[in-house]
């Protein structure tokens, strides 16, 4: 390409790929928030923060999450490293976190076990709103105990998040049961008995769930494969006693501590690794197309990866999910990102001023930006409105040769001028101590 042509070229701007997103800065001081109740909410309950990593095995999950199932199936992002071993990026959180309590020996710890994680995960699924191949969840794991009453806890702590995060007036708790995988499967051969003669009314996909896991035909959202399963036979009926009682023991439970649920006998969830209890958060006017959270008990997945018998429960939620209702519910988070003070300055004797008085600012908790470029001391406090500081420092000529500052109200207008000796603590004055940010490892960093 010649030399002119080749200047004059211009590159389309990249995108996002597709299905994933940015988390911008206000959308961050969502995030930040809903991070903090659930870490407080864990706090406060036991539970201790795990991160597995955005990789594993695949074998990891096709054994815990199933074959069978849409995202072992179809949403896995896979790929092999340069040794050729199959690696996916986690679709969900409870594989990774079995895997780990096998690895580590936590069987030895006290039981049970109490995790939660805040991690992001990946998923090849159809991009549309609320549904996106890199989403964020937390999630709490129990494992190492089997009682109603841990499940109901889960449950308890979930409802409590909806509730800080003024949420949950929008979702119904549906509930169910799905038995040990022995009563299941008998169930199943009967599930199979009654599709017979009428496949042809099914959904390519529900053809095909007939032969892998007839308990999917449920979670299909096809009108006429929905009218089928609504006349499908019950799975109540075909249960083990065990978990009936354990089931009925959860709901006296639940009833006990005010908690509402739907019984809904067609909730399975799209993962093999459940038994007994399984629950989700349906939006109370598109139910489970837009659920924000689910979960269950998983009694049989540690063995399974290869660990020792260890009953687990445990519940996840989808952030972006959550964001998306809180701003529907005009909820607001508190923002910590508003600067106290802009610092203005004219030259480059104003600049020398202007460096080490920006760092005490900060030092003493002043969230402090400085326009240290090449602009006016109007540009500059042109600037200093945009960002809504509430005080502009301003140092030009004069205030260098006479060690002074001018303090200026933004809002109101007014300003003063002040030794540079003072500036720290005249603004401290100004600004209250309340509010703030001041580095201090006791609290900054485990507030
Ligand atoms: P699941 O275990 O699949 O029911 O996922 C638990 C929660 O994670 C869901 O209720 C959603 O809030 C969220 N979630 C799952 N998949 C996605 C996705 N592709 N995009 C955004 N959020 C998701």
């Amino acid at each position: 390409m010649p030399k002119e042509e080749e200047k004059q070229q211009k590159y389309e701007p990249f995108r996002t790929p597709k299905g994933v997103h940015d988390i911008l800065p206000n959308d961050h001081e969502f995030h930040t928030f809903i991070k903090k109740v659930v870490r407080h909410r864990a706090r406060q309950a036991g539970y201790r923060r795990i991160s597995t990593p955005i990789f594993e095995y695949t074998e990891l999950f096709k054994r815990s999450i199933g074959d069978s199932s849409d995202i072992v199936s179809k949403e896995m992002y896979t790929f092999e490293d340069k040794k050729g071993r199959s690696l996916t990026l986690k679709p969900e959180g409870t594989a990774g976190v079995a895997r780990a309590f096998i690895q580590h020996g936590m069987s030895q710890m006290p039981q049970p076990v109490l995790l939660y994680y805040f991690e992001p995960h990946f998923r090849y699924d159809k991009p549309q709103k609320g549904r996106y191949r890199q989403f964020w969840q937390f999630g709490f794991e129990v494992l190492g105990e089997s009682d109603p009453a841990l499940d109901a806890q889960v449950i308890q702590l979930a409802n409590k998040i909806h509730e800080d995060l003024g949420i949950d007036g929008l979702f119904d708790l549906q509930l169910n049961t799905i038995g040990t995988p022995e009563a299941r499967k008998k169930y199943m051969q009967v599930l199979e008995d009654y599709y017979v003669g009428k496949e042809r009314s099914l959904c390519e996909n529900c053809k095909n769930r007939l032969t892998t896991n007839p308990l999917r035909l449920f979670d299909c959202k096809e009108e006429d494969c929905q009218i089928l399963a609504q006349l499908a036979p019950v799975m109540k009926d075909y249960l083990d006693k065990e978990s009936l009682e354990y089931h009925d023991e959860l709901l006296e439970y639940l009833d006990e501590i005010g908690i509402k649920y739907v019984e809904n006998q067609k909730l399975v969830r799209g993962l093999d690794y459940y038994s007994k209890t399984v629950f989700e958060f349906w939006d109370k006017n598109d139910g489970a197309q837009n659920a924000i959270g689910g979960g269950g008990r998983y009694d049989g997945l540690v063995e399974l990866m290869g660990g020792q018998n260890t009953p687990a429960v445990g519940y996840a939620a989808g952030v972006e999910r959550i964001i998306a209702n809180m701003k529907k519910e005009k909820v607001r988070v508190p923002s910590k990102d508003e600067i106290h003070v802009f610092v203005a300055q004219l030259g480059k004797e104003a600049k020398k001023k202007c460096l080490p008085l920006i760092e005490d600012l900060r030092e003493a908790g002043l969230k402090t930006m400085g326009a240290l470029g090449k602009g006016s001391i109007n540009v500059q406090l042109r600037l200093a409105d945009k960002f809504e500081v509430s005080y502009a420092v301003l140092i030009g000529i004069t205030e260098v040769r006479e060690g002074t500052a001018i303090i200026r109200d933004m809002e109101k207008g007014v300003q003063e001028t002040v030794e540079i000796e003072k500036v720290v603590d005249r603004l401290v004055k100004l600004i209250g101590e309340d509010s703030l940010d001041r580095y201090s490892p006791g609290e900054l960093l485990y507030s």
